[in-house]
């Protein structure tokens, strides 16, 4: 049986408030809520798997108040994983703050949801002004060609990619939102990443505000919940709080399995 160990690799902090992160205005919207950035790394016996890529260096120098630890390359080398070393990269999705190194693996087989690709290069991606500042372009055209030379698994709804891990499309957040699945020795994990960015998000059923559609946001949820072992085998994508739900390795890494 694959199991692999996980680890949640924080790499920046931003400083926001409630209301950015809750759909519908309360009267807590104002409160301070922080907002972490994370990569997530999966290694079994035979694959060491890299969930989501961060932000690169130059677009995170351009985003006001975010306070960039490391480059997420950077992080992995303090675990003893070398970029090369990485066999698959998995997108959870292709928003900025999850593509941002991608180009750094570059023996890895990319895994992302076809539905997501075609969303980015759909016109509604241009139309939409919103959606300007959530990709970034040099990123998605890595990726395209990637895909022109064979190094991208096209998924289309539920996936092993390698034994012990699997994708499940989720949409909601985006068109192809993908969560991940990792048999480890506490059981079925899953990394939800933006299907659900904090606990609250899925614990207190509110979606983030940032979505492609309400009702699949709220199925992203359930589907998460079915799949995972129980409340305590989800990791949201953006919560400072995994690091204080799991073990520390250091300030910044959470042992999500051993
Ligand atoms: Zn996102
Ligand atoms: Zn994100």
């Amino acid at each position: 049986m694959s199991r692999f160990r996980v680890y949640a690799i924080r790499f920046a902090e931003r400083d926001a408030f409630r209301g950015e992160h809750f759909h519908g205005y309360d009267a807590r919207a104002g409160e301070p809520h922080t907002t972490a950035y994370y990569i997530w790394l999966a290694i079994s016996d035979q694959h060491t798997v890299v969930i989501d890529t961060g932000i690169g260096p130059d677009r995170a120098a351009a985003i006001a108040g975010l306070r960039y630890r490391t480059t997420p390359v950077a992080a992995l080398a303090a675990l003893d994983v070398t970029a090369d070393a990485v066999d698959h990269v998995v997108l959870t999705h292709l928003h900025y703050d999850h593509t941002g190194t991608a180009r750094d693996f570059e023996n890895a087989t990319y895994v992302i949801q076809e539905t997501e690709i075609d969303y980015w290069t759909s016109p509604w991606a241009t139309r939409i002004l919103r959606e300007s500042w959530l990709i970034e372009d040099d990123d998605l055209a890595h990726l395209q060609s990637a895909e022109a030379h064979g190094r991208v698994v096209l998924t289309t709804g539920d996936a092993t990619i390698v034994p012990g891990l699997s994708v499940h499309l989720v949409g909601g957040h985006t068109e192809g939102m993908q969560v991940v699945r990792l048999q480890t020795a506490i059981g079925s994990i899953v990394l939800a990443s933006d299907a659900s960015h904090f606990y609250e998000n899925i614990e207190d059923d509110r979606p983030f505000p940032i979505l492609s559609t309400t009702t699949g946001t709220y199925a992203a949820f359930d589907r998460i919940k079915q799949i995972a072992d129980s409340p305590d085998h989800i990791v949201p994508g953006h919560d400072p709080l995994v690091l204080d739900r799991f073990p520390r390795l250091t300030p910044d890494i959470a042992i999500i399995a051993d």
